[in-house]
C-alpha cells in the first residue's frame, strides 16, 4: 500500500493543492497527523479535503481550540485570534468534523500515525531526546507524527536516537529505507506553515511494500497564501512567516 502522509495542513489550500497535485498518482491512500485549521485563511477548502479524501485523520492541537473544545488561554495572542478567527469561519458541518476527530496514536497497517508524541498529543517531539522517550511508548516500530513543523524525525537504533534531516533546499525528493530492527519516528513536516526554514509545503509518502519513505517539498503561490491572511484580517505575521518557513 502506498501511502500520502501531511501534517499541519493550518487551512492553507494554495499549498495543499500543490502537494496534491505533485503526489497526485503516487499513493493509494491519504493520512493526516493532525492541524487540519489554524493560521491560515481557507479552513474549509482544507477540511473538505480531507474530508473527501483521509483514510484517518488525528486531531491537532489546533483542531481542538478551534472548535471549543479546549481553552484558548494556552495559546498566544496569534494562535488565539486565528482560532477564534477559524471557528467564525468554518461551517457547522466542518467544524462537527473536526470535534469529532479521534485522539492519536492510531495504529494501522504496522506503523501509528499521531500528533505530538505518542504518550501527549500535545507534547513537542523537537530533540533526540525528547524522541528516546517517545519510543518507549510506540506500540510500533514506524510511526508519523507532527505538531513541530519540522521535517525529518528520528531513527532509533538500539544504541541511540539520531535525528533525520529534513530534504535539502536543492531536491524536492529524499529518499530511505525503513529498517525492521530500528525504530523510527518520521514527521513528515508542515504542509501549511513549514517552520525548517524551507517555505515549500512538506510531506512524506510510504510504501509499506517496499518500506520507502520519500520525504518531499512542493513549491506552491506563497504570494496568494499570504494574501488571503492579509484580507482575511488575520494576524499579519502569519502571512508573512510563510515566505521565511519560519
Ligand atoms: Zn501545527
Amino acid at each position: 500500500m502506498r501511502y500520502l502522509i501531511v501534517s499541519d495542513l493550518h487551512a492553507n489550500w494554495q499549498a495543499l493543492e500543490a502537494v496534491v497535485h505533485e503526489a497526485a498518482g503516487g499513493y493509494d491512500r491519504a493520512l493526516c497527523c493532525g492541524d487540519l485549521v489554524g493560521y491560515g485563511a481557507e479552513p474549509n477548502p482544507v477540511v473538505d479535503w480531507v474530508r473527501a479524501n483521509c483514510a484517518v485523520v488525528v486531531r491537532g492541537n489546533h483542531d481542538k481550540v478551534s472548535t471549543g473544545q479546549e481553552d484558548l488561554e494556552w495559546f498566544n495572542p496569534v494562535a488565539r485570534a486565528a482560532a477564534l478567527w477559524t471557528l467564525q469561519n468554518l461551517t457547522p458541518a466542518n467544524i462537527e468534523y473536526v470535534r469529532g476527530l479521534a485522539k492519536g496514536p492510531v495504529l494501522l497497517d504496522g506503523f501509528q500515525v499521531l500528533h505530538g508524541s505518542p504518550f501527549d498529543e500535545d507534547e513537542y517531539v523537537m530533540a533526540a531526546g525528547e524522541a528516546g522517550q517517545a519510543f518507549g511508548y510506540l506500540e510500533s516500530r514506524l510511526a508519523f507524527f507532527g505538531h513541530t513543523h519540522v521535517q525529518g524525525g528520528f531513527i532509533w537504533n538500539h544504541s541511540r536516537v539520531e535525528t533525520i534531516p529534513a530534504t535539502s533546499a536543492r531536491s524536492r525528493r529524499q529518499e530511505m529505507e525503513v529498517d525492521a530492527e530500528c525504530g523510527y519516528l518520521v514527521n513528515p513536516g508542515s504542509v501549511g506553515q513549514p517552520r525548517d526554514g524551507d517555505p515549500r509545503a512538506a510531506y512524506v509518502l510510504y510504501d509499506s511494500g517496499t518500506r520507502m519513505v520519500a520525504y518531499c517539498r512542493a513549491p506552491y503561490d506563497v504570494a496568494a497564501a499570504q494574501e488571503k491572511i492579509r484580507e482575511a484580517g488575520l494576524p499579519p505575521i502569519l502571512a508573512d512567516r510563510l515566505s521565511l518557513g519560519r
